[in-house]
């Protein structure tokens, strides 16, 4: 089956299957319970659970807009930007949720790479390398079949 992104996004998160069809506006049983079954990631334990860690605390934080992109609902700093703090560290949302889709720290500065204002959908971010790669197949394209893409 044809499994979500953003339902994969929060079973790997640890949501349970009623959670992320709150957050996500998805039916629990025809949509939520079948992704976690074909992904093989045992049901969540009931009751309630402090926040982990800092990704926990950023799945509680943001809105999964209609276009598949996601809207900062927490804490900004002075200059807007999206932050989070956890065990007394700050962190951006960016590089959080960059950590999410990619499984490694971010090199240089996190962006989104989508055109949606201020998107911290983990799927969106980019750092310097994966922006670094993108001109490279960018670059190929246009070797391939000429002109700018
Ligand atoms: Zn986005």
């Amino acid at each position: 089956m044809k499994v979500r992104a953003d339902v994969a996004e929060l079973l790997r998160a640890g949501y349970s299957n009623t959670a992320i069809a709150r957050m996500l506006g998805v039916d629990r049983e025809c949509t939520v319970a079948p992704a976690r079954a074909a992904l093989g990631i045992p049901k969540v334990k009931p009751g309630f659970k402090a926040a982990g860690s800092i990704e926990d605390l950023f799945w509680r934080r943001v809105r999964p807009l209609d276009d598949g992109h996601m809207q900062w609902d927490g804490y900004r700093a002075k200059n807007g930007v999206p932050v989070l703090r956890h065990n007394g560290c700050n962190q951006t949302a960016h590089r959080v949720a960059f950590r999410i889709a990619h499984q490694r720290e971010p090199e240089g500065r996190v962006r989104p790479g989508c055109d949606r204002d201020g998107c911290v959908a983990p799927a969106c971010q980019t750092d310097r390398i994966t922006r670094a790669e993108a001109r490279k197949v960018d670059a190929l394209y246009g070797a391939i079949f000429g002109g700018a893409a």
